[in-house]
């Protein structure tokens, strides 16, 4: 440019000079304008391109002025226009010049808040960044990096340091020299170093200048203790996996999800090892064996169940023993499956025992069967004989006799009875046993049953010489409700002990009401206290075990099966309440139970149970009595005689469907059910066939409730047990009549 304008002066005196130099500023101007927009200053050029037109319009009209200052024309003219130009190409210089400033200016603001950009987003970076160059001098770092250095080695950061004096610190770690050189060679990686207890992983890479020579290396360090202690944790439970994998007896491994082994006990490996004689270790494919001959496809399927999710435990045999397998699949963190863990055990041992026994089990249910089928039948053979001894017993007692006679076929009777109840027990502790005892819920009436105990146990305990006190609540002689038959059962063991355990004194049976609970039930204390041998304090427990008798030479001189107090305990026990016991040795025994019984109070006297004479008759009523025991036929024959029935007899059961046949006319028949020939259910079935309406009642000296409840589904309309109570039997008839 002021190349240009020297050349103007130069040329200026000189005609051609002048108009070479106006041309030549023109191109001066043109080139500062081109300059201007050549730096993009668009502004300023756009002022310039219309400045341009304005100027040559200026040239024109100064060209045409013909006397300027009294200068010829065309030289005032060259210099004016060489005036203005230089003027203007000073003025576009000095604009190129300021614009050149400012350009500057903003171009190191620029820089320089880049730089603190930098520095902040490097701040502002987790973990540790540096810089140094190739003469190991610190060129930028961030405040994390400046804070730990402080921290660790107490010494202070700042640019121009040498990165190696911090190794002259003890803690320093050595091995980042290395990580430094190698970065300076140009190596970018990252590695991991242990520093002030902490883990570190570091990012090196080597900088650059704009000739691509290495100038320098930046470092990105990071604490990673936790993903670190985590790894060595995980590598840790690994170990103690197999440790326990491998102290299991059992044969134990686990899989991934794609079959590889995780790890498998020393068994596991020796019996692969054996079967398939291939060595198992860490990764070895499982799937890899699925195609081996010999391999079984349920241990495939095995592996496919529980990588589906599921959990397994399966009992299979393999070369004949038996195995257990438990198999649980393993999950990720996100919840899915990531592999399989499998426990197997050899149970061949224990298979066995269970074999042996569930074979000693089977004979013992066997026993217990054959045991419960004799004592059926034994109980069915005790009662047969014991059925015409009550039974005839009971013709006798309708009879009128000396009031010294019917108190003798009074305890006759209770005799008869008392054997029965001995009967039932065997087999009630059986039924009890098997829980198979459900209890009645009827109305009776208290003070008559304790009545018709007293006379026996009366008579009992005078023939040893004592007495027997019973006081009852008066109260009592009302309706209440229970079952009377085992409530007299357990009374009746407990009044038969207390006389026989005593020798001399009283035995005082007491029944009181101890709380009227509601309108409808009252809770009554029954306690039997005699003046008997005792029993000594640590036998107390013993005695209501099964056969458990206080002391072995109480058999001896007492007798008894160590059964009664076991029943009672337990009937007691089905009612509800608890059998207690007090004893003192030598001084007496105190037996007692309280019972919530329904009884209203405010109700009428129950009407005493009619005496057999009292009761009505069975006139004009047609029976067939079917019974093969002449005995027991006797005893049924007369007692419905008694009631003014008109009785037929069969001996079995195909002489009642004879007689059937030919006479339809009975009311009722009485069928016994087992007999020769024909029994009581294949009779009753022959009848039930041409008829439907007459009533059939069994007779049957068995217990097993199960037999009597079928009774009905097999044509029968009610069921009386042998031996009978006559009154008992009179009701069923009147009520089968009835319907
Ligand atoms: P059993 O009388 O047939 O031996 P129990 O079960 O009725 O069987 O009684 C078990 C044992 O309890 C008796 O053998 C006896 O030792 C003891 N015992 C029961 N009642 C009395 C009592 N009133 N006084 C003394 N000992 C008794």
């Amino acid at each position: 440019m002021l190349l240009i304008i020297f050349l103007g002066i130069f040329f200026y005196d000189t005609t051609i000079g002048r108009w070479a130099g106006v041309h030549l500023y023109y191109f001066a101007f043109f080139f500062a304008t081109v300059n201007v927009f050549s730096w993009q200053i668009e502004k300023q050029a756009l002022i310039f391109y219309l400045i341009l037109p304005i100027v040559l319009f200026a040239y024109t009209v100064l060209a045409n002025i013909p006397d300027y200052n009294n200068v010829p024309t065309d030289k005032n003219l060259s210099n004016a226009i060489y005036l203005f130009n230089f003027c203007m190409t000073l003025v576009i210089l000095g604009i190129n010049g300021f614009i050149i400033i400012k350009e500057n200016i903003t171009a190191q603001k620029k820089l320089s808040l880049s730089k603190l950009n930098l520095q902040s987003l490097i701040d502002n970076t987790r973990g540790y960044i540096w810089s140094i160059n190739t003469n190991y001098k610190l060129i930028a770092f961030n405040t994390s990096f400046k804070d730990i250095i402080h921290s660790h080695y107490k010494t202070e950061c700042y640019e121009g340091i040498d990165v190696r004096t911090f190794f002259l610190f003890p803690n320093n770690p050595k091995e980042l020299l290395g990580i430094y050189e190698r970065a300076l060679k140009g190596e970018s990686f990252t590695e991991e170093y242990f520093s002030n207890n902490n883990y570190f992983e570091v990012q090196a890479s080597p900088l650059y200048n704009t000739e691509k020579k290495i100038r320098g290396a930046t470092f990105h360090s990071r604490i990673i203790s936790a993903k670190k202690i985590g790894e060595q944790n995980l590598q840790q439970s690994k170990i103690n996996l197999e440790t326990l994998i491998n102290s299991i007896g059992n044969s134990t491994w686990s899989i991934t999800e794609d079959y590889k082994i995780i790890a498998a006990s020393k068994l596991y490996i020796s019996d692969m090892k054996k079967i398939f004689d291939i060595e198992i270790c860490a990764g070895f494919d499982i799937s890899t064996l699925f195609s081996l001959p010999n391999y079984p496809i349920e241990w495939k399927e095995q592996y496919n169940t529980v990588l589906s999710g599921k959990n397994l435990f399966v009992d299979y045999t393999f070369e004949d023993e038996f195995f257990e397998l438990n198999a649980v699949p393993i999950k990720n963190i996100h919840n899915e499956i990531a592999g399989a863990v499998f426990f197997s055990r050899n149970i061949t041992y224990r298979k066995n025992i269970e074999f042996e026994l569930n074979k000693s089990r089977i004979k013992a249910e066997e026993a217990a069967l054959a045991k419960a089928q004799f004592l059926s039948n034994m109980s069915h053979e005790l009662r047969t004989p014991l059925n015409g001894i009550i039974g005839i017993t009971n013709i006798l007692l309708s009879e009128k006799y000396l009031p010294a006679q019917t108190n003798n076929l009074e305890i006759l009777k209770h005799t008869g009875d008392h054997m029965l109840v001995l009967i039932n027990d065997i087999l009630d502790f059986n039924k009890i046993d098997a829980g198979k005892v459900e209890l009645e819920n009827n109305p009776f009436n208290l003070i008559e049953t304790v009545e018709k105990m007293k006379s026996f146990f009366s008579w009992e305990a005078s023939s040893k010489g004592l007495h027997l006190e019973i006081n009852i609540n008066k109260e009592l002689n009302r309706q209440v409700k229970g079952d009377v038959t085992r409530l007299r059962q357990v009374l009746t063991n407990l009044l038969s002990n207390a006389i026989k355990f005593t020798e001399t004194g009283s035995i005082v049976f007491e029944i009181q009401i101890l709380e009227k609970l509601s309108d409808k039930e009252c809770l009554i204390r029954f306690s039997i206290t005699d003046s008997g041998i005792g029993i000594e304090k640590d036998k107390l427990d013993h005695i209501f075990e099964s056969f458990g008798q206080a002391d072995a030479s109480i058999i001896r001189k007492y007798g008894g099966s160590g059964l009664g107090l076991t029943i009672s305990k337990k009937l007691i026990q089905l009612m509800n309440s608890e059998l207690n016991v007090e004893s003192s040795v030598g001084i007496g025994s105190k037996f007692w139970f309280d019972l919530v019984v329904g009884c209203s109070l405010e109700n009428s006297l129950l009407p005493v149970e009619k005496k057999l004479n009292e009761i009505g008759t069975l006139e004009s009523v047609h029976i067939l009595a079917v019974e093969d025991n002449a005995t027991n036929m006797l005893v049924v024959c007369k007692m419905l005689e008694k009631w003014n029935a008109k009785v037929s007899r069969a001996k079995d059961g195909s002489e009642a469907v004879e007689l059937v046949e030919k006479n339809n006319n009975f009311h009722l028949i009485l069928m016994d059910l087992q007999m020769p020939v024909m029994d009581g259910f294949t009779a009753t079935k022959h009848i039930r066939e041409k008829n439907k309406i007459v009533p059939i009642i069994a007779l049957t000296a068995t217990t097993d409730e199960v037999l009597t409840n079928i009774l009905t589904q097999k044509g029968m309309n009610d069921v009386v047990q042998k031996p009978f109570i006559p009154e008992q039997l009179f009701y069923k008839i009147k009520q089968v009549l009835a319907v």
